[in-house]
């Protein structure tokens, strides 16, 4: 019998494969579709290469000739102003070059998959998970199809890792729709955008004239170019009769962008992606756990999203390696796992809500000599130690200082997201 039956291999179930293969604990990764297959989410925080230096992926990385990427420009709404930084003025521990990855998901999602089958995961591909079992309440397998027929696998602890699916979310009632952000993306690949020599390798976002709206600009490959326009649910309804026009409409409300894209030709159908933030009443169960985006999602503005599916598998594995010494798979042992990971996605989270408040601030504490390490750590990832980023009760006082007076200059730009307690969000545990 499999120890550990791993359902969905993303980058999340894909890097607890190998996680749990260099622990010596068998693994099976059971995946629907056949790799490689598209997916949003193609711009890596810098701690990310950590992981990948753990699980010897590194060299990978670098064999498949994916994008350095070396910085962050962030574009104002209005007018031509650029903001912009490069990660290794403050190099992150552990991690031993001056850049991070933007990926064609296909590409690395299929590599990082093959990446755990080499280090020892049993990987099933196009093999649906149709149900978990449970046993006394305790989860002890799955039940998957294979053509006609359904087959039932028995392991000792179930780890779902089915990304947005959400898959033991949704049967186990778990999931709660994010109260605050109902965000909505449309994007699709271009070739001939007009990248600035200088900071074409760089991700770029530019802030839209409208609250909650952000374009990002990823380079692909040399010639292509990822672009997302991401707005709320309910300022592109009309607009999806003609995806285009609207697409290009909110690309024009933009100096910069609209300058870059002068000559840009799209070369892929656009894809949409809605309803995307939410959180679990509980991440862990007896017998199993959530890792990735199974367990939490928030706003993409700031690509947190690999980079917690990677941590997540690693802080997982950790527990599940402790569970399988002592034998005792009950929810108490995954307990650990379940605080750390709340604890990084909720300095995430409130971070994204400081800035989807007044955007402004982000852009002023990175100029701030006493923050700019700290939001620094925060933009590479490093989240989880809410004591390392007192920048964020700076940010709220000055929100509230803004909040608070007459006619200050920023006043305009606050959005009605409501950035005090914050405490009935935090994913129960
Ligand atoms: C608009 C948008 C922009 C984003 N931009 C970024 C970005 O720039 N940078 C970043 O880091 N992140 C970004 N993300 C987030 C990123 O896409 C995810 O965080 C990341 O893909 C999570 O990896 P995962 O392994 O948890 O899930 P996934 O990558 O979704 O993998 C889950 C896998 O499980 C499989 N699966 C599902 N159900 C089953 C089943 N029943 N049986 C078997 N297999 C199953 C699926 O086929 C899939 O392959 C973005 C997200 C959105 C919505």
């Amino acid at each position: 019998m499999t120890d550990v039956i791993i359902i969905g291999g993303g980058p999340a179930g894909s890097t607890l494969g190998c996680y749990l293969s260099q622990a010596g604990i068998s693994n099976m990764i059971i995946e629907k579709a056949n790799h490689p297959r598209d997916h949003v989410g193609e711009s890596l925080v810098t701690n990310t290469t950590r992981i990948f230096n753990e699980i010897g992926f590194t060299e990978t990385m670098e064999r498949e000739g994916f994008v350095h990427k070396y910085g962050a420009a962030w574009h104002a709404p209005y007018g031509r102003s650029v903001v912009s930084i490069v990660f290794n003025e403050f190099p992150v521990e552990g991690v031993n070059q001056p850049y991070s990855y933007h990926i064609d998901r296909r590409k690395f999602d299929l590599c990082l998959l093959k990446h755990a089958e080499k280090l020892g995961s049993q990987v099933v591909q196009g093999v649906n998970v149709t149900q978990a079992l449970f046993e006394d309440g305790r989860a002890c397998g799955v039940r998957v199809r294979i053509g006609d027929q359904e087959v039932d696998l028995r392991c000792k602890i179930v780890v779902d890792a089915s990304g947005r699916d959400t898959f033991l979310g949704r049967h186990l009632k778990l999931k709660e729709k994010d109260p605050l952000f109902n965000q909505y993306a449309i994007h699709a690949w271009y070739k001939h955008v007009d990248r600035d020599d200088e900071t074409g390798d760089y991700i770029h976002i530019y802030f839209l004239p409208i609250k909650r709206g952000w374009v990002w600009q990823i380079p692909i490959t040399e010639e292509i170019t990822s672009i997302g326009v991401v707005m709320e649910k309910r300022d592109v309804k009309d607009a999806l009769q003609d995806i285009e026009a609207f697409f290009d409409a909110q690309i024009q409300t933009s100096k910069n962008l609209a300058r870059a894209m002068r000559n840009a030709v799209r070369i892929n159908e656009f894809t949409t992606e809605a309803d995307y933030s939410y959180s679990m009443k509980k991440v862990t169960g007896d017998g199993f756990l959530l890792v990735g985006d199974s367990a939490r999602f928030v706003d993409p503005i700031f690509s947190s999203g690999i980079s917690i599916a990677l941590h997540s598998a690693k802080f997982a594995a950790e527990q599940i390696v402790h569970a399988l010494e002592i034998n005792d798979f009950r929810e108490e042992v995954f307990q650990p796992y379940a605080d750390k990971l709340s604890r990084g996605v909720e300095i995430w989270y409130e971070f994204i809500r400081l800035y989807y408040k007044l955007p402004h601030t982000f852009t002023y504490f990175i100029q701030v000599p006493k923050y700019r390490m700290q939001v620094f750590r925060l933009l590479q990832g490093e989240v989880f130690d809410r004591s390392e980023a007192p920048v964020l009760d700076a940010m709220r006082k000055y929100i509230e200082a803004v909040e608070n007076s007459e006619d200050h200059i920023f006043k305009s730009g606050l959005t009605d997201v409501p950035i005090d307690e914050i405490t009935n969000l935090v994913v129960e545990s």
